[in-house]
Order: structure tokens, then sequence, then C-alpha cells
């Protein structure tokens, strides 16, 4: 069931899918960044009502049965505030850069929690030098 609800499609023209971002030159043991956005191309909202709640980051070892969880950002002021919805003056962006390393490559997945639309994934093939 929960399988059927992960949604994805193109993030150039879908603003809820994650874009999964690497350098080139990833080298085994060594760390490196993992950006990950939304609407990098069409913009998400940021409001009380409409917004982006979380970002999880997961990676399967090319060998590996199962994915390993590397992370989770939280993103929890929308412009709630003392005097009311959307009165801010603080509102978390939905973006975040994860730092790790890995000994293998593999598959780099990515999923986010839109309080309207639910579910969405996207994944990256990462390669090491
Ligand atoms: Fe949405």
């Amino acid at each position: 069931m929960l399988e059927n609800m992960l949604q994805t499609a193109d993030w150039k023209n879908e603003k809820h899918v994650p874009v999964i971002e690497v350098d080139d030159g990833v080298k085994p043991d060594e760390m490196f960044d993992v950006r990950v956005t939304l609407g990098k191309e069409v913009a998400h909202p940021n409001t009380t009502a409409h917004h982006i709640r979380w970002i999880e980051l997961y990676f399967k070892p090319e060998d590996a049965k199962f994915p390993l969880q590397v992370g989770r950002v939280q993103f929890t002021a929308h412009g709630e505030s003392g005097k009311g919805a959307d009165e801010g003056p603080v509102y978390t962006h939905h973006g975040c850069v994860f730092t790790m390393k890995t000994l293998k490559p593999g598959t780099l997945m990515a999923m986010s929690y839109c309080n309207i639309h639910g579910l969405w994934q996207s994944s990256e093939e990462l390669s090491l030098d």
C-alpha cells in the first residue's frame, strides 16, 4: 500500500520532487555533501496551510539488500505565530545538506512530505572515484 503512495515525476516540471545534488569526484571513505531541495525549477509554497514538512535521505550500497537512512531534516516554521497563520516572521526553507561518506557506491534516495500533496521520492546513482 505505502509503496503505491510514493509519487515521482521529473523535478523540472513537478515542484514536489526532491532534487538530489552531489559534486563529482566523490572518493571512498571521504566525506562529501548531498544537497536535497525542492522546487528548483517550480517553487513550492511555504505557508502555514501548505508546506513541506520534512526530507529524508537513504543510501543503498550496491550490494546491500536494504537501504540505510542517512538522515532526516524537519522544517518546522511556516509563518505561524502568536498573531496567527501566515503572520510570520519565520519560514524554514525546504532544502538541506547531508554530509556523509561511504565505502561503496550505490543509490541515493530522497523522500519528501508535503502536508497537502503527500509523499514524493527521487533517486540518484552515486559512483566513487
Ligand atoms: Fe504541496
